[in-house]
């Protein structure tokens, strides 16, 4: 007895071979119907023997394409109608205003096999990919995705690559980027004249590589610069012409085996360093071997990436070097991906350029990310998991554009119940930065289809984004930094009753104008109260103090020594010009170029100059972040705050901590011991604090967010002795728990709050 069944497929199911693969499978269990794309998904009707069809709906959810994700399968009979074949129906028009478009992804095990195999058309082609992998996000110029809308519209196929194109059994079937040697693009190495060098590209970049040369690789969303990463004097000259002093480099092995000659890999980190999206991750060092030590100064970890691109197996496999892997830019500029710009731009800092003729269309760093708890802890969000939406609980269709912040700025559109998060802009302070925003704001509206009825902006009146967003035609509605970052714990985890929100970072615009950062909230979607926060204090010079840390530290020991503080035995003040210092503070105590601030950040980077660790930050929270890899991981020992209570709100004073830490310094207490001791109080405050609150308001759900949760001391021990007090914690596994979650948060505040300003019961 014949059955006629009609299925639909809801996800993430188009442009990532999803249709091939059903007809495959209908085919094999000699099944007739038809496929095609619909808005929203994959229907499928399929006609044949009940028993060949449930074998087929198991195994086309069982075996779907890697890049594929189901969200929902449902399927009901309905009346057969007899047909013969199977086939894959043209796509029904409107099928564009749904169709995701996919992140880029890392080359497949079957492309790679063949990269390999000489016996195949494509061996050692840098450029093979198939429905299952490659370019995808940075080519798409428009949608729908198809082969005229990408950047390779330029190379006509073959009548080889032709064939594998229309055949539905080939694995090729629909891939636009589809290209082999004979029609798509081409490897050069290029000096930096541009002139090409004749011969293999891969074996002379190699040659060059082992030489100490730097090359500029183009990849997939920009231009990369390798060097021998066990050759120090090829980092450090790296690290010169770049202007980039001491922050750490991404590393790029062969193989997961090189990786852990070198670092510790746990399981988890395994399978994140070889999933598609292959992100730089963030590992713990072996004592021994060691890089290049100009590679990551005084840190406890390596940023490893294993190859992703057919381009990066060829160099990593024929050479089997570990190779610095750092984003092609000038310091802080955002990464370069058109090629003329990239040589003018790179031309001092590169020797040679490893490059191609496949246009890159929109520029997106390598993500990096660390794992915590076995789950993915992402630092910066980008190629591989951009644009993939998250998922929110609520549906509200409509659309609302979220700027976010700064630094790390990353911006964010809904959409049906989805968010679009933009992949990493970088720091809006300057033009290039900027221009990329822009930019990628256009961009992502044009390929998602989306008309935002709502902008949503940080509250400081200096950001670009916020006069970005000012300049817009739009309803408005200004977020409080802090506020966002809880809410976008909130929304990664579908919490809805209001949450005690922990959210300490370096510098956040509060509603007292003050510069927030060290900040305990009561939160939900509609509002927030901020319950406690850290002491203010003046930030002698204002911003300036973010640069150079020692200018907190004064501002403390002033505060707690009166002007005595001088005559302290502190190594650190050796070090300071005191007459200067004492204008700036004498400027500060009146007043002038001295904002207040209850930033955790800011404390950390003066507990940092105290124990003359790092007097001068050379990027953004290295004084933080170099306390943290020098604490001893096995003093129990803490220094305690304190707390007094000011108009309804609980306040955390760190005089007697600072206190503490400069009596032992006294006594020549080692480094190590007061960081870690440093670090324990700062844990145990928070857990007295939630207490506090839970006792108060009777929450007992925590949100941790900021850029300091970027520390994994204090992440792991406030998360762990939280959850021993019965406390629920949640923490980010979608976006970055610095600035670059900003624009979740805003998103869905905006979302929730839509209503009331469009109303206008609820403007700013
Ligand atoms: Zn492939
Ligand atoms: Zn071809």
């Amino acid at each position: 007895m014949v059955k006629r069944v009609r299925v639909r497929y809801k996800g993430t199911v188009q442009g990532v071979g999803f249709r091939p693969h059903i007809y495959r499978l209908a085919k094999a269990h000699q099944l007739a119907g038809w496929v095609n794309n619909d808005p929203g998904g994959v229907t499928v009707e399929v006609e044949g023997e009940p028993e060949q069809i449930e074998k087929f709906l198991k195994a086309s959810v069982e075996q779907a394409p890697i890049l594929s994700r189901i969200k929902s399968v449902e399927s009901r009979e309905i009346e057969p109608k007899g047909e013969k074949d199977f086939v894959i129906r043209e796509s029904e028009r409107g099928e564009v205003v749904n169709t995701q478009v996919s992140p880029d992804s890392a080359t497949c095990p079957d492309c790679l096999r063949e990269l390999f195999d000489p016996k195949d058309r494509r061996y050692r082609y840098p450029f093979i990919n198939c429905t299952n992998c490659g370019p995808r996000y940075t080519i798409i110029e428009q949608i729908p995705y198809d082969r005229p809308y990408t950047t390779m519209k330029i190379f006509k196929m073959c009548p080889e690559c032709e064939r594998e194109y229309h055949d539905p059994m080939d694995r090729r079937f629909h891939a636009q980027p589809n290209a082999c040697p004979v029609c798509g693009p081409r490897l050069v190495l290029l000096d930096r004249q541009g002139r090409e060098i004749p011969g293999d590209a891969i074996q002379n970049a190699i040659k060059l590589l082992k030489e100490g040369k730097i090359i500029a690789v183009k990849s997939l969303g920009g231009y990369q610069l390798a060097c021998d990463a066990l050759n120090e004097q090829a980092v450090k000259t790296l690290r010169q012409r770049k202007i980039r002093e001491d922050k750490p480099f991404a590393l790029m092995a062969p193989d997961l085996g090189a990786i852990e000659k070198y670092a510790f890999v746990s399981p988890a980190e395994k399978e994140v360093l070889l999933s598609p999206e292959r992100p730089i991750v963030l590992l713990k060092k072996r004592s021994h071997p060691s890089l290049a030590p100009s590679v990551a100064p005084n840190q406890k970890n390596w940023g490893f990436m294993l190859p992703y691109t057919p381009l990066h197996h060829l160099l990593l496999a024929e050479s089997q070097m570990i190779l610095v892997m750092t984003s092609g830019n000038l310091s802080d500029e955002p990464i370069a991906y058109q090629d003329e710009e990239a040589m003018a731009r790179l031309k001092n800092i590169a020797d040679y350029f490893l490059t191609h003729n496949r246009p890159i269309y929109i520029r997106c760093d390598d993500s990096v990310v660390r794992v915590f708890e076995g789950k993915l802890y992402p630092i910066r969000r980008a190629r591989g998991y951009v644009p993939r939406p998250l998922e929110l609980h609520f549906s509200i269709p409509n659309s609302v554009l979220a700027v976010g912040a700064q630094l790390k700025n990353t911006f964010a559109l809904t959409k049906a119940g989805q968010v679009i998060l933009s992949h990493h802009i970088g720091d809006l302070d300057n033009f290039e930065t900027l221009r990329a925003f822009e930019e990628g704001i256009e961009h992502l509206k044009k390929i998602f289809e989306i008309e935002p009825e709502l902008v949503v902006y940080d509250l400081h009146p200096d950001y670009l984004s916020t006069h970005y967003a000012l300049s817009l035609d739009l309803p408005k509605l200004a977020v409080q930094h802090h506020y966002a970052h809880t809410a976008s714990v909130m929304a990664e985890h579908n919490l809805e009753a209001p949450v005690i929100g922990v959210s300490f970072d370096g510098t956040g615009y509060g509603t007292d104008r003050a510069i927030w950062g060290g900040e305990f909230l009561i939160a939900d979607y509609f509002g927030f109260e901020r319950k406690a926060h850290l002491e203010y204090i003046p930030m002698p010079g204002g911003e300036k103090a973010i640069k150079e840390p020692w200018r907190m530290a004064l501002a403390w020991l002033e505060r707690i020594f009166g002007a005595d503080f001088w005559e302290l035995p502190l190594e650190f003040l050796k070090k300071i010009n005191r007459e200067n210092a004492e204008l700036l503070l004498s400027a500060t105590q009146k007043g002038i170029n001295a904002p207040l601030t209850s930033s955790m950040g800011r404390l950390f980077d003066a507990m940092s100059a105290l124990i003359n660790l790092r007097l001068e930050a050379n990027y953004e929270g290295q004084p933080a972040i170099e306390l943290e890899m020098i604490a001893d991981e096995k003093e129990p020992g803490f220094y305690p705050f304190e707390f007094y209570s000011q108009d309804g709100v609980l306040i955390i004073d760190p005089k007697e901590v600072i206190k503490r830490a400069v009596e032992e310094l006294e006594l020549g207490e080692e480094r190590a011991k007061i960081s870690a001791r440093f670090h324990n109080g700062v844990c145990r405050m928070v857990i007295q604090v939630c207490e506090e609150l839970r006792l108060s308001s009777g929450l007992n759900q925590v949100a941790l967010s900021g850029g300091v949760f970027q520390n994994f001391w204090l992440l792991s021990k406030i998360k762990s002795w939280l959850e021993e007090r019965g406390f629920e914690v949640f923490i980010h596994h979608q976006v970055p728990t610095n600035d670059g979650g900003i624009s979740l948060g805003q998103a869905v505040i905006g979302l929730r709050r839509l209503k009331d300003v469009l109303s206008g019961s609820n403007e700013g």
